[in-house]
């Protein structure tokens, strides 16, 4: 047998449609693309507008079993289940993140998909693809030079405890902690700073979760970048910055249309990091695809303890848009991996014996599958698990997989869309297709109107299993103080590891009998929510001594080697 081609081998031979084309079979008409290159667009917002009384397509999330460092597969599932709805006959729109550069570089690679389910231009797409995130970098660090200058100018709005980092959209370490205005007088004000990824940024979360130019433009002003010393907020909007900010990032608010290997049109647009932001891609993207398409897939960060929580209690929330189904993907490594028998670690072979065939190490790992389903559940929403086959994977022990799922309630297909393309998603399709049909009530965690430290308690609790939370003193006097400050009624995020449903990441399966400490709370007003920081989070990733950087070329024919 032949050996199974590298992703990147078989994106480059595969067959690209002109984006033209693959925006036509969506109804999305030529003259509201604008485009770069013949194989990727950016869509005009108006279009938008133009479909408004269309009917909505069926609203889809794709997440997961809390990951392992092995790689579920929501992305390549996503892609492959697309490309199934497609040959089945539905109409699907898919909706993804754009990679970060960070990642890229470093140790994860590319973000496109796998083998015959993946996104193309590969290169285009892991890469710069139209410079949204160039824009976000140069928004955010405009905001940053401002404030500076605002404290070189004699700081009149009293700025003492400043928020506000910079970005750069780079693995670097060693701009975690900067010394800023070194020099002469006229150099700037000193003082201790830092960059975070701009995966990171508030402004690529208000990206994601903005409605319209306007909105964007007015959450931009709410941008709290510090406090003076009596603890008032001070925002972009009183440093100036905000209309600027805007400019900078009216191009980069139009999501970018490119394809499936089998010519599904994907919609790929902002890209927040899962565990420290909202893991989501755009909702101005999902506003496009739910017009487009009849069916909507987009795929939140990490599991559904983390992404698709945030998918469900604050982006389906501020979009004004109900969730149908979601797809909970699962694999059977990941479920060995959870049994605890086993210890795999990145970048390393698999543990001895862990591909030979057990039902019984599957089985035990089934309580993390049991929660995810259940949380999604909670949602009012119908799970459908999708078992993400690997070769190596034995039909025993999907039929464990499956007879969970179906004690449960749940759907599961097996799907072979890595090996297959989309005629190894048809079944998964169809299942997904079914639980479209279904009757949901969304049903949010908590009520805008609950406290901050209720919503807090009550993701805890009812979505990780935890039996409450403990409250840093800081933290709570932090909360008392966004409350009295008018804050009170955002929603609240939580910053902590993907690797467990709880704060600990080498707590596996679903820990019981815990409680999540939150060690520090943060304002994130322009984005519009509270975040509760949950352990030691990484704003800033660092390389590893190998990174992915040091195997990417350009060969002799001008084609980039070594992106996977
Ligand atoms: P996620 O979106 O959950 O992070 P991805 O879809 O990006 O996961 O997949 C992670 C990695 O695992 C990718 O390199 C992908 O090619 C690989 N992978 C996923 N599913 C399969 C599969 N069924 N067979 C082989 N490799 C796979
Ligand atoms: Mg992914």
């Amino acid at each position: 047998t032949k050996p199974f081609p590298s992703d990147i081998e078989i994106a480059r031979s595969a067959d690209l449609a002109p984006i033209p084309e693959v925006a036509a079979t969506v109804g999305i008409d030529a003259s509201h693309l604008i485009p770069y290159g013949p194989h990727v667009a950016k869509v005009e917002l108006d279009v938008i507008d133009e479909m408004r009384d269309l009917p909505d397509a069926k609203y889809v999330v794709i997440t997961a079993i809390t990951p392992t460092p092995l790689g579920e597969g929501k992305t390549t599932t996503a892609v492959g289940l697309a490309q199934g709805l497609a040959r089945v006959g539905r109409k699907p729109v898919l909706a993804l993140r754009q990679p970060s550069l960070g990642p890229v570089f470093g140790v994860k690679g590319g973000a496109a998909g796998g083998g015959y389910s993946q996104i193309v231009p590969m290169e285009m797409l892991n890469l710069h693809l139209t410079g949204d995130f160039h824009a976000i970098t140069a928004a955010h660090n405009l905001l940053a030079a401002m404030v500076a200058n605002h404290l070189h100018f004699g700081n009149e709005l009293g700025l003492d405890d400043i928020q506000w980092r910079r970005v750069l959209d780079v693995n670097d370490r060693s701009l975690r902690h900067i010394i800023e205005g070194c020099g002469a007088k006229t150099d700037g004000v000193t003082r201790q700073a830092g960059f975070d990824i701009t995966a990171a940024s508030e402004v690529m979360v208000i990206m994601a979760l903005a409605t319209s130019l306007r909105d964007l433009r007015e959450r931009l002003g709410r941008i709290v970048v510090g406090f003076t010393k009596d603890k008032r907020p001070v925002t972009a909007e009183q440093i100036g910055a905000a209309g600027a900010m805007c400019v900078l990032l009216k191009d980069a608010l139009k999501p970018n249309l490119m394809q499936t290997l089998e010519h599904t049109p994907a919609l790929i647009h902002t890209g927040p990091f899962g565990n420290i932001a909202i893991g989501n891609s755009s909702i101005i993207a999902d506003r496009v695809g739910i017009k487009a398409g009849d069916i909507l897939l987009t795929e939140a960060g990490f599991a559904a303890d983390m992404g698709a929580e945030q998918f469900f209690n604050v982006k389906c929330r501020a979009a004004g848009l109900t969730p149908q189904a979601a797809v909970l993907v699962a694999t059977v490594r990941a479920l060995k991996s959870h049994s605890g028998r086993y210890e795999v670690k990145a970048g390393k072979p698999l543990p001895e014996g862990m591909l030979l065939e057990s039902p019984e190490d599957v089985e035990a790992g089934c309580d993390n599958l049991r929660k995810h389903i259940q949380i999604i559940q909670d949602f009012g929403v119908q799970p459908v698990v999708a078992i993400n086959a690997f070769p190596t994977d034995h039909p025993s022990e999907h039929d464990v997989i499956r007879r969970v799922a179906e004690e449960m309630g749940a759907r599961c297909a097996v799907s072979t869309h890595v090996k297959d393309g989309g005629a190894g998603a048809e079944d998964l399709a169809r299942t997904v297709v079914e639980a479209c049909n279904d009757e949901v009530h969304f049903t949010p965690t908590y009520d805008f109107e609950d406290s901050l430290e209720t919503k807090i308690r009550k993701i805890a609790t009812k979505v990780y299993g935890a039996n409450g939370i403990s409250l840093d003193p800081a933290a709570a006097k932090a909360l008392a103080m966004y409350t009295d400050q008018g804050y009170g009624h955002l929603p609240v995020l939580i910053a902590k590891t993907q690797m467990s449903l709880s704060h600990d990441a080498t707590l596996k399966g679903a820990p019981r009998g815990w409680t999540l400490p939150v060690r520090e709370v943060r304002l994130a007003a322009g984005a519009g929510y509270v975040y509760a920081i949950c352990g030691s989070m990484m704003t800033m990733p660092g390389l590893s001594k190998s990174p992915a950087a040091m195997r990417i070329d350009i060969d002799a024919d001008g084609n980039t080697v070594g992106l996977f």
